[in-house]
């Protein structure tokens, strides 16, 4: 069993793991030398989005003059005479693609981009829920206070300070002090050390913050302190990494205060200050900023393919009843009644004015193109 979590904690590189998921995470600490530090921070997450180029604008929209591979011949009228345009697409409709093409890459850029968001500011607002593992097991907790040192002056008030600590927040406070060299002669860190004696102590609850305090009184009366806490990753909630910072700075302040609190004293009275305050929901102003901004650069790079896509495509008027001719052979005539000129073979009523037009015989090919005009 330990074996097994050794091989989690310390990971294929033998290096210490932090990011292990369900396994308490180090609040940091801090020792004589000044200054506390802090170790883990709860990383946001994110996704990321790898930056495909488009599809391109899908097959291009051509007309010319001239026949090129693939076009198709239109006859329009305009200023009362035929005209021809070449066009590989049909010159009476809409270009739907490329609407269809700036909604879909408008999308692709706007949907994740509106989940990290979602997802951003959910985590940038903690509201504190008090924990409930002890009652859910019907169970209630130890208050651990184990003083190798004997450096704990007053147990019982300590043992108040914690549980009342607990009753607000669901966390459990546990202290335990040892010599500098129960960690000193194994471990590379105290970190480690403070590790081991929570996962060997509490196991799987992650509801503990366990406070590890060393020390050992040298020759010259050197008092060479050091502390760890160590946290369940349950009190994420509660103890969000800026809180952990705090309370570490706190717990540290009052340590190097000796001539103002004991170690017990410099313990209740963090976990007394901290009592209301872990509670409060938190906001990470920062983080929503970061998220809102992520945000705004995906609207700012999918906005345009969604304007290009929806930018109203004007036909050309003339171009509305163009009709795809195929005639070989083009014989043109003047209508009798509006003067008009128009194509013979392509139409029964003049396209202009719709009078009745002159029959003509004319020799048709298979396909029904006008190759020769009789009459
Ligand atoms: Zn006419």
């Amino acid at each position: 069993m330990l074996a097994e979590r050794e091989r989690e904690i310390y990971g294929s590189s033998g290096r210490w793991n932090k990011e292990e998921q369900e396994m308490p995470h180090s609040g940091g600490g801090g020792s004589h030398s000044g200054g506390s530090h802090s170790s883990s921070s709860h990383s946001s997450g994110g996704s990321h989005y790898s930056g495909r180029s488009g599809g391109g604008s899908g097959s291009s929209r051509r007309t010319s003059f001239s026949p090129f591979p693939g076009s198709t011949r239109y006859l329009y009228y305009k200023d009362r005479t035929p005209h021809f345009v070449y066009a590989n697409y049909d010159i009476r409709k809409k270009n739907v693609l490329s609407t269809v093409l700036g909604i879909v890459i408008f999308s692709a850029f706007m949907i994740p981009a509106l989940f990290s968001l979602i997802y951003g500011l959910r985590g940038a607002i903690d509201v504190p829920k008090r924990l409930t593992y002890f009652e859910d097991k019907g169970k209630r907790p130890d208050y651990l206070i184990e003083d190798d040192l004997g450096v704990l002056e007053d147990e019982k008030a300590l043992k108040k300070t914690m549980k009342e600590f607990y009753e607000t927040t669901g966390v459990v406070p546990a202290v335990i002090t040892v010599e500098n060299s129960a960690w000193q002669d194994d471990y590379v860190k105290m970190e480690q050390y403070a590790y081991d004696q929570y996962v060997n102590r509490f196991h799987s609850a992650e509801v503990y913050l366990l406070i590890v305090y060393s020390s050992e009184n040298k020759d010259n009366g050197f008092d060479d302190w050091h502390y760890e806490l160590m946290l369940g990753d349950d009190t994420v909630h509660i103890f969000t990494s800026k809180r952990t910072r705090d309370f570490n700075e706190a717990l540290n302040k009052r340590l190097l205060d000796r001539g103002e609190y004991s170690v017990d004293e410099a313990i209740s009275e963090t976990l007394n200050e901290f009592r209301p305050k872990v509670m409060k929901t938190s906001v990470n102003t920062s983080s929503i900023i970061l998220w809102v901004f992520v945000f705004f650069i995906f609207s700012i790079v999918g906005l345009p393919f969604l304007i290009v896509g929806l930018k109203p495509e004007k036909i050309p008027p003339e171009y509305k009843n163009a009709q795809p001719c195929n005639l070989t052979m083009v014989y043109q005539e003047a209508c009798n009644f509006c003067g008009g000129v128009y194509i013979i073979g392509m139409h029964t009523s003049c396209p202009y004015c719709g009078a009745a037009i002159t029959p003509h015989q004319y020799v048709r090919d298979e396909q029904g193109n006008v190759v020769q005009l009789i009459k």
